[in-house]
């Protein structure tokens, strides 16, 4: 099919190599990693430009899987970019976003209407959506709004599906008056030797998190010094007051610099970008965990520190700690959706930066190593097997296990792969195998 393209679409719907820099421009992916020579790019501006070259290619969002699960290799890319319109409907508190958006273009548009998206409260993205246009693997485009068949397409919409626009159910967060503005804290850095007290403050704070914070801890080496710390990103949707109490925990450790302030919910969710521009080679790596235990974050950060000092380029990645409240996720059903990653469990993960293409496999082998070191120190304490239900498919680099990703719904999407998609068009990211 592939081989077609060229007589479906008119010239200027399609990048090949002849058109130069447009062209190198369109391969360029987040992690240098993902960059492939594709034959043909389809810049697609409709679901009916994606029917029309739906093939076995690679679909292109916004391009920020490290593995390059959204390039090709001298094959065809469907490239969503151009689909990013976020389309608010007031009356219907739902918000309609594109299949190439970028989550600052969501977040951005839903901000002029005072709304945003909580996790903690509502759950996850494929926990609230309405609706979804889809373009099957034959090609069909489908508008699909019945809940049941929604939760039992979505999260494995990237095997045979593809969303190209959905609506958030819930209204997330409209204020009522100025002074309602979404508001979050942030508390950059506190030093190694703080570490313990504040991983314990970490745990404490934990226990009783509502459904209106949250909060992540990052190792990294942040300006001016450029040397590891501990930088907190802790959000509070309520006032800066209030978020001082909430996070009394963390603040009584005594930060050497606390630039917490009220903001705005869409410049919260913005505050890494930019640290997280296209560019370099990257990899996430990460896993789950149940503990906030301090001993083993020491030992993960001794580790980074030696990474950071043998090979000072990895300094533009970080360690992520994500401490999100759970309840609401751990509440739906795991066989509600595809997504089988649900639980009373918190994630880590190696966001991990360089340039050198050498240090691929050595920077890899690190990340796996922490990785497998907090899953075996987990099981080690509570004889927990934590494979099967905690691989975190956003996070992944498709060198996990397809079954840890689908957890107890692997046997019931491979019935359904065989049914909607057995010529294995969606073939990439956790593709689940057909049965033969
Ligand atoms: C800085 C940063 C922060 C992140 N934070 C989070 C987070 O908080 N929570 C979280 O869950 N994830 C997070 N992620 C991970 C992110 O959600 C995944 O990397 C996700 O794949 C990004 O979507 P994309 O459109 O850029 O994917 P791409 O890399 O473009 O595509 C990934 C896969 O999905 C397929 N695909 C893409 N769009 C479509 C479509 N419309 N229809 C069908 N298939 C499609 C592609 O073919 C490919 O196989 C983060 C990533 C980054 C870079």
């Amino acid at each position: 099919m592939s081989a077609n393209i060229a007589s479906l679409f008119r010239k200027d719907q399609l990048l090949t190599l002849e058109d130069g820099e447009l062209y190198e421009k369109a391969i360029q992916r987040w992690s240098d990693t993902a960059i492939r020579r594709a034959k043909y790019i389809v810049p697609a501006e409709t679901a009916e430009d994606v029917s029309k070259a739906q093939t076995r290619s690679g679909e292109k969002g916004g391009g920020h899987s490290c593995s390059g699960a959204s390039s090709s290799e001298g094959g065809l890319v469907i490239d969503l970019s151009r689909m990013n319109k976020c389309i608010v409907d007031l009356e219907r508190k739902t918000i309609k976003v594109g299949g190439g958006a970028l989550w600052l273009d969501v977040a951005t548009e839903a901000a002029k209407y005072g709304m945003a998206t909580l996790t903690p409260r509502y759950g996850l993205v494929i926990d609230i959506l309405e609706e979804a246009e889809l373009v099957t693997a034959n090609r069909d485009i489908l508008t699909c709004n019945e809940a049941e068949k929604l939760r039992s397409i979505l999260g494995y919409s990237r095997c045979w599906i593809e969303l190209r626009s959905c609506d958030f159910l819930h209204p997330q967060y409209i204020p009522t008056a100025e002074s309602d503005m979404v508001r979050s804290a942030r508390l950059p850095a506190t030093t190694p030797p703080l570490l313990t007290p504040l991983f314990d403050a970490a745990a404490k704070w934990a226990k009783t998190a509502s459904v209106d914070e949250s909060a992540m801890i990052f190792m990294a080496c942040p300006p001016p010094a450029f040397t590891p710390m501990l930088v907190v990103i802790p959000f509070y949707n309520g006032s800066a007051e209030e978020a001082k109490k909430k996070f009394a925990p963390f603040f009584d450790v005594g930060p050497v610099a606390d630039m917490t302030q009220e903001m705005p919910y869409s410049e919260v969710n913005g505050l890494q970008n930019p640290m997280a521009m296209y560019g370099g080679r990257k990899l996430f790596k990460s896993t789950a965990f149940t503990a906030v235990n301090a001993e083993r974050f020491q030992h993960i950060f001794e580790n980074y520190v030696k990474l950071t000092d043998e090979l000072p380029e990895t300094k533009a990645g970080a360690i992520i700690v994500e401490l999100h409240p759970f309840d609401k996720v751990a509440d739906v059903p795991e066989s509600a959706t595809a997504f089988a990653n649900r639980g009373k469990w918190y994630n880590i993960n190696c966001a991990l930066r360089w340039s050198d293409p050498a240090l691929d496999k050595r920077v890899r082998a690190w990340a796996s190593e922490q990785v497998e070191y907090l899953r075996d120190e987990e099981a080690k304490e509570q004889g927990m097997q934590l494979s099967g239900r905690r691989g975190y498919g956003n996070y992944g680099v498709e060198d996990e296990k397809i079954r840890e990703v689908f957890g107890g719904n692997f046997d019931r999407l491979a019935l359904l792969k065989g049914k909607y998609d057995p010529e294995n068009i969606f073939h990439k990211w956790f593709a689940i195998p057909l049965r033969a």
